[in-house]
């Protein structure tokens, strides 16, 4: 794909908009005030009307601005989350909502725009609602302040809703300073890169490739890390299985340590075939 930087660009540009235009829909739900909530594998796997439009919005605009997508979809590919934090958006936790489009090339997240709609909504009348942090691998991320925890600091920010035995273990095991349990992937690779957090640990299957996608592109452009419980990277391909099965660990720095604490008894049980 000779023209991939040119491609790669006028692709990053449009996610831009479109997941602004995106997180519009999501305030505009909320503020209609019927969500519409449906349960899809049980009650801790919920999808409400803003996740219906904004996939639509967000599909159909990148269809229609580049038809091509699927000719050159066995390289590039396009993870999108239009809601991330659902149960949060339903609870009223509006800051932990994003809206992820991640781009990958050949299997790798090189690409990622995060919305973030309801960002200063606790700031009142005159803030500005809303903002959108960009990055591209080799390039550098956009949008935000890069910011780092206190050296010899160990914040750990994981789950707040799917939480099991696993990832509690693991999170203990990693002898955190201070836990911080919030809603979505997105928001908390937001913590990682703007210095709230230094590790985000989910030892459990439950995430899937369209939440690491983008944040995973964002945090690898400033240095950063994604991986599972076992320190090996995920790849994006089209055919991909969709589960994040191992898990997620990433950080901005440090990786290693981290990786190092994770007991072998939550490796175990996150064996993948
Ligand atoms: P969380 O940190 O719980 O907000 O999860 C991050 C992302 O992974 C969200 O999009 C969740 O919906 C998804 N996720 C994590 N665990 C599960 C699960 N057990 N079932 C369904 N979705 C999950
Ligand atoms: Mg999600
Ligand atoms: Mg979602």
């Amino acid at each position: 794909m000779s023209s991939s930087p040119a491609v790669l660009m006028r692709l990053m540009a449009s996610a831009f908009s479109v997941a602004e235009k995106a997180g519009d829909v999501v305030r505009s739900v909320l503020k209609a005030g019927d969500l519409d909530v449906v349960a899809k594998t049980g009650a801790n796997d919920l999808q409400t009307k803003a996740d219906r439009l904004a996939q639509q919005s967000i599909c159909a605009s990148l269809a229609r601005k580049f038809p091509r997508i699927t000719i050159i979809g066995e390289e590039l590919v396009v993870w999108v989350d239009p809601l991330d934090g659902t149960k949060e958006y339903t609870e009223g936790l509006l800051d932990h909502v994003t809206v992820l489009i991640g781009v990958a090339y050949e299997g790798r997240a090189i690409g990622g725009v995060i919305n973030q709609p309801f960002y200063n909504y606790e700031m009142g009348p005159g803030a500005v609602l809303g903002r959108t942090i960009w990055g591209v691998l080799g390039l550098g991320a956009f949008g935000f302040d890069l910011r780092e925890v206190p050296a010899g600091q160990h914040i750990v920010t994981t789950t707040r809703s799917h939480s099991n035995k696993l990832v509690t273990d693991c999170v203990d095991a990693m002898r955190p300073h201070k836990v911080i349990r919030v809603g979505g992937a997105g928001n908390k690779i937001i913590q990682l890169i703007e210095g709230k957090a230094s590790a985000y640990v989910f030892a459990s299957p439950g995430c899937k490739k369209w939440d690491t996608c983008a944040p995973e592109a964002i945090l690898h452009a400033v240095g950063g890390k994604l991986a599972d419980v076992h320190g090996n990277s995920y790849t994006y391909h089209r055919d991909v299985q969709h589960m994040n099965a191992a898990g997620v660990l990433a950080t901005l720095r440090d990786f290693d340590y981290y990786a190092s604490r994770v007991p072998a008894s939550v490796k175990l049980a996150l064996l993948t075939a």
